[in-house]
């Protein structure tokens, strides 16, 4: 009787050791799902996967230095008309469509572009750094300096203090103008008014910001722009290398 009672006892010991190391492995199992939600949580909001794209920075950079526009911003938008076929040259005269201007002129056009953004457009650029051998083909094709500048002038874009643009909405779509991009003629001068008033007030827009940023406009082109003092900076031909880009 008595030793049926131990049996019993240590039997009833033995259940609820085992019911309490079910409960002890129950308390270990939700806590490690529960790490492993928090993981999740962390993996998914706290640590992204994508990573944002890492620009250069323009600090330190002499003024003059050539640099690539898509180094310090992925904000402009691009239709770099001279490396296609179409243009009013019908020929394609760069080997590949890149835009470099002096680190200066980037500067100001980074700082111009913030100002456009809150307008909700941005720049789209059609020409910026032109190589001097680029102007030569370009004045091989049309020897007419109404139309092409004289390579042994040079350009303010063979300086790299000269850009062609219009504003794209955010999204990319195109924002009226009073021309294409290299139309030759009266309804591209700056002092012609007969246009809509949504075209006056897009051209508007695009010459009062750039001068703001320290850019002026010449007269018959309303898409170029050249920064102050660029014409000073001597004609170059850096060529940039399509292979390692
Ligand atoms: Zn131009």
């Amino acid at each position: 009787m008595f030793k049926n009672r131990v049996l019993g006892l240590s039997l009833l010991a033995l259940l609820m050791f085992m019911v309490s190391c079910k409960e002890e492995n129950k308390k270990e199992n939700t806590a490690a799902i529960k790490e492993e939600i928090d993981d999740i949580v962390l993996d998914t909001i706290v640590e992204p996967k994508i990573q944002k794209p890492v620009f250069k920075s323009l600090e330190g950079v002499a003024d003059t230095t050539f640099v690539r526009l898509a180094d310090y911003s992925d904000g402009f938008a691009y239709d770099l008309r001279y490396a296609t076929k179409n243009n009013f040259l019908k020929e394609k005269v760069y080997d590949c469509g890149e835009c470099y201007t002096r680190a200066k002129t980037v500067k100001a056009l980074l700082k111009a572009n913030e100002e456009f953004k809150k307008h909700g457009v941005k720049i789209k650029f059609y020409d910026c750094y032109r190589p001097n051998s680029v102007q030569y083909k370009m004045w091989k094709i049309v020897p007419n300096p109404q139309y092409v500048a004289n390579p042994v002038k040079g350009s303010i874009h063979n300086k790299g203090g000269a850009v062609d643009i219009t504003l794209v909405t955010l999204e990319g779509e195109e924002v009226k103008m009073p021309t294409d991009f290299d139309f030759f003629g009266k309804r591209a001068y700056h002092d012609n008014f007969d246009l809509p008033q949504e075209i006056l007030d897009n051209r508007k827009l695009l010459k009062e910001t750039m001068e703001k940023y320290g850019f002026w406009s010449t007269r018959t082109e309303w898409w170029h722009y050249n920064l102050k003092g660029a014409s000073n900076d001597p004609i170059a031909n850096f060529k940039w290398d399509c292979n390692e880009i």
